[in-house]
Parts: C-alpha cells; sequence; structure tokens
C-alpha cells in the first residue's frame, strides 16, 4: 500500500524547513488549519500545523485520519527535558505517550489514567522508531547530541518550574514533557494509525522564567525537522 506520512507541528518554527521543500503542493483548510499535502524527498506527506495543546493536537490528527487518509502519522516539535543526563538539544524518540495532567486518582484509578479506558499509554510504532533511531545515526548531530528512546508526557501546562518537574517525574517518569503528543498518540491509537513523536530539548522544564525555551526553541524546532526530513526516506 502506498504510504502517506501525516506530519504534526505544534507551531510554525517547527514546520518551516519541511515546508520550504514540499512539492506538489495542495492545500486545505479545515477547521482553521491549513493542510499542506505533496511529497518530501519522494515520500506522500501532509504537513499540518495543529497549534498548541492536547485538544487542537488531537482535532488535527483526527482530520489527518478521516480527511486525508494518512497511513502513519509523525510529530515533530521541541519539548522540555526530563530523563536524568537529557540535555537541551539531545533529542527524543517516544517509546509510548501519555497525559501527566490526567487524574481521576479519586476514584481508585493511577494518577495518567484514563477512566473507562483499555489503554492511557499509547505505544510508538516500533518501525518508525526504529527510521527515527536509523536517520539520527546519519546526522552530524548525532556526534555531540544523544537521542533517547522514551515516554512522553503531554499535558496543557507549560512545565517550567523545579518542583513540577519533580511531580511529573513521580508520576510517570518520562523522558521529555510537551504539550501534543500524546493527544495526537491517542487520535492515532483510536484510528488504528501507527505513530511516533519526535522531540528535540528546548528547555529542562525547571527554568523559572524559560529562557533557555526562548534561546533554544528555533534551532530545536529546526533540528527536529531535519530529522523527520531524513527518517523520510526510509519510512517511503
Ligand atoms: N512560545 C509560544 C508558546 C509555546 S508553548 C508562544 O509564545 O506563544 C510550548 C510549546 O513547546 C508547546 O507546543 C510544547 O509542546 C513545547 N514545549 C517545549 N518545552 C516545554 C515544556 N517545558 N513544557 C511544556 N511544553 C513544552
Amino acid at each position: 500500500m502506498q504510504k502517506k506520512v501525516g506530519i504534526i507541528g505544534a507551531m510554525e518554527i517547527e514546520l518551516n524547513q519541511l515546508k520550504s521543500i514540499l512539492q506538489d503542493k495542495k492545500e486545505t483548510e479545515t477547521a482553521g488549519m491549513t493542510f499542506f499535502e505533496g511529497t518530501v524527498s519522494g515520500c506522500p506527506v501532509v504537513l499540518v500545523r495543529s497549534g498548541i495543546g492536547k485538544v487542537n493536537a488531537a482535532l488535527c490528527a483526527q482530520l489527518l485520519a478521516l480527511k486525508f487518509g494518512v497511513t502513519h502519522v509523525i510529530n515533530t516539535g521541541i519539548a522540555g527535558a526530563m530523563a536524568h543526563g537529557l540535555k537541551v538539544l539531545d533529542f527524543v524518540v517516544s517509546s509510548d505517550a501519555l497525559y501527566h495532567d490526567m487524574d481521576a486518582t479519586g476514584f481508585g484509578y493511577k494518577p495518567t489514567q484514563i477512566p473507562q479506558m483499555e489503554c492511557s499509554d499509547f505505544r510508538a510504532d516500533p518501525a518508525l522508531i526504529e527510521a527515527a533511531r536509523n536517520a539520527f545515526g546519519r546526522t552530524g548531530d548525532s556526534a555531540s547530541h544523544k537521542m533517547l528512546l522514551g515516554r512522553v508526557a503531554s499535558g496543557d501546562q507549560f512545565i517550567s518550574d523545579r518542583a513540577l518537574k519533580e511531580k511529573i517525574r513521580s508520576i510517570c517518569d518520562p523522558a521529555c514533557v510537551e504539550m501534543e503528543g500524546a493527544a495526537i498518540a491517542h487520535a492515532c491509537y483510536l484510528n488504528k494509525i501507527p505513530f511516533v513523536i519526535i522531540r528535540c530539548m528546548s528547555d529542562m522544564a525547571d527554568d523559572g522564567e524559560e529562557t533557555s525555551y526562548t534561546f533554544n526553541e528555533q534551532t530545536a524546532a529546526a533540528l527536529s525537522a531535519t530529522l523527520v526530513i531524513k527518517m523520510l526516506d526510509t519510512v517511503k
């Protein structure tokens, strides 16, 4: 079957590199989002900026599934580092993704567990994970930065506080924290579409004044998109 890869970035800066090399571009507006269909590195893709946060991200992934018939989904972008030893401009490729802010513990559910759902921790596709690791090995970045396979925790909160970082660690011990990945993973799980989340670290999720984020967001966003472009060589 011909592959068609939906590529979601929450923000414009996370898609710029991909958009600049998109061939045979066709634009469609739906639900306030612009979907760009075409090819990147010879691979059929649909590029879209979802907007920030879980609802925007889930809606976007659902539209990719229903209206554009994508066979795979890649979420590219930036995140706050959570795993010990992980630094700014290092990468995380998702093993799985969950919501750090899902809390129905009052009913006896575990933190992060979605009530009445059989799955709350959505597992990324092994072939896409392998494609990401392989692409990372082919970049110059692999000499100066590392890539960790690990859990992505998402929530509708920008994490820039040490105590909050520790709390999230104690709840679900993620490799990184951001605001969209698990919602995309959730939509992909329900639609039976393989997905992976690629995030380059923009900050340490404990900066207080978000200085590291502001300084690194452009670079981290571009590094992640560049990695996705390399991945598409092997995904197609
Ligand atoms: N700079 C933007 C707001 C960005 S919100 C503005 O001024 O409008 C942060 C974005 O980066 C989200 O898309 C989220 O997924 C990601 N992110 C990076 N670091 C994060 C952190 N420490 N906590 C939560 N999300 C983070």
